[in-house]
């Protein structure tokens, strides 16, 4: 698990004079958008826009960048016009002579712009995935891309924790630039990091479909949990290897051999389901039966824990006084197999549990799904809150603090 080496507020982006500065934002932006590229769910968009706001009524000038979705090539879809408008109109409300404008090429002229600003208009970035170099596997390319973009500002401050990889704009960038993090970022690396050394029993629910997303995040856990419960298709691959037979449930076959290196090694400190919800087939509209047993029978497919298991990881639960819950214990979206997900998130909800973490994509659509209250910090990472929890690097946070 990611052990903080500095104090983060010594890199905070407070740390700036705005006033003076020309700065460059690295945002998540990374919103769920229809086909034509409006935003529907703009959870992310106003997690960053606090930062935005604050740098742009504040600073000389202000450029934001970010990505949207995979682009293999510029389209419609992927380009930032809608979170331009949407951006511009939350600007409006502020100061209506303010305008938002949308950067499709680093050239000349838009640098020009942009050093000419008058305070008025915010410079958006277009996907910057549309951009040659920023995802390269080349270095120099990248860093090549970065010096460019570093003509836009004069200091760099990392808001995207969600986005992790090391890309031009997030990493090379702050090689470059006086470099600082923003305060999502901020937020979320300190509210995870506490989970290391946090007040004992520590208990880890982990869910979910994929194992191998998992693994190194297990591993670490070992290290730091007492206990780590884990639902979801996940743990029927680590019941396999125990020998248990899981019928038609979604498993990976190939994960068997360090499923067992799993079991083995965590002994009693992993608690897996111990009954199941199954059904015949896999469809959203097949009615689901309690298999009350381990075992799961030949051609059933489990798609939520059982009710004893609801009751095995509720008690230890209840004995938690710090908890991190990541992943659904069942096939969530589906109304007959949420229950154990809903179950476990109440249970969670409800502990007296002095520090409560939750995070991943799921994990979020779940909880706000079922309205799901109490927790001391969300995280929106995903991948990045498994990546923290996995390993003692960050590189997109490494590359900022080892500067000072
Ligand atoms: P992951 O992306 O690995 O965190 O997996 C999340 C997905 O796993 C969600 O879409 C869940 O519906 C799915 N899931 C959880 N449990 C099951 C299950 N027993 N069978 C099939 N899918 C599941």
């Amino acid at each position: 698990m990611y052990k903080l080496k500095k104090n983060l507020d010594d890199f905070s982006y407070k740390k700036i004079d705005l006033k003076s500065s020309r700065v460059l934002i690295r945002s998540c932006l990374n919103v769920v958008v229809d086909e034509e590229g409006r935003m529907t769910d703009l959870t992310r968009f106003y997690e960053s826009l606090p930062l935005i706001k604050e740098a742009f009524f504040g600073a000389k000038s202000t450029v934001v960048m970010a990505h949207l979705g995979r682009p293999e090539e510029r389209s419609k879809a992927l380009s930032f016009w809608h979170i331009r408008e949407v951006l511009e109109d939350e600007l409006k409300s502020v100061d209506s002579s303010v305008k938002v404008e949308l950067i499709e090429e680093i050239n000349e002229e838009s640098i020009r712009k942009v050093n000419e600003a008058d305070g008025k208009t915010l410079f958006l970035l277009d996907n910057i995935r549309f951009f040659d170099g920023e995802e390269s596997k080349d270095k120099a390319k990248r860093t090549e891309f970065a010096t460019t973009l570093a003509k836009l500002g004069d200091v760099f401050i990392n808001d995207a924790f969600a986005d992790y990889r090391e890309a031009a704009s997030t990493y090379e960038i702050a090689e470059i630039l006086p470099a600082f993090l923003g305060p999502v970022f901020l937020r979320e690396v300190q509210a995870i990091t506490k989970l290391s050394g946090a007040e004992k029993p520590f208990v880890a629910v982990v869910g979910g479909a994929k194992l191998t997303e998992k693994l190194d995040a297990l591993n670490a856990l070992y290290e730091e949990a007492d206990k780590v419960l884990v639902g979801g298709a996940m743990a029927y691959t680590l019941l396999m290897a125990k020998g248990v037979t899981v019928g038609k449930s979604l498993i990976e076959e190939n994960k068997i051999d360090v499923a067992k290196e799993i079991v083995a090694k965590f002994g009693d400190k992993l608690i897996l389901p111990i009954d199941h919800r199954v059904a015949d087939k896999f469809d959203k509209n097949e009615e689901l039966f309690v298999v009350d047993d381990v075992n799961i029978p030949d051609g059933k497919v489990a798609l939520d824990i059982g009710p004893k298991t609801e009751e095995l990881f509720d008690t230890e639960i209840k004995k938690a006084a710090t908890i991190l819950w990541n992943g659904p214990l069942g096939l969530f979206e589906w109304e007959q197999s949420a229950g154990g997900t809903i179950r476990i998130g109440r249970e969670v909800n409800e502990s007296k549990a002095v520090y409560k973490v939750a995070g991943g994509g799921d994990t979020i659509a779940a909880i706000n799904k079922f309205e799901l209250e109490g927790f001391s910090h969300v995280s929106t990472g995903g991948g990045a809150l498994l990546s923290l929890i996995a390993y003692d690097k960050f590189p997109t946070l490494d590359v900022i603090i080892s500067k000072q």
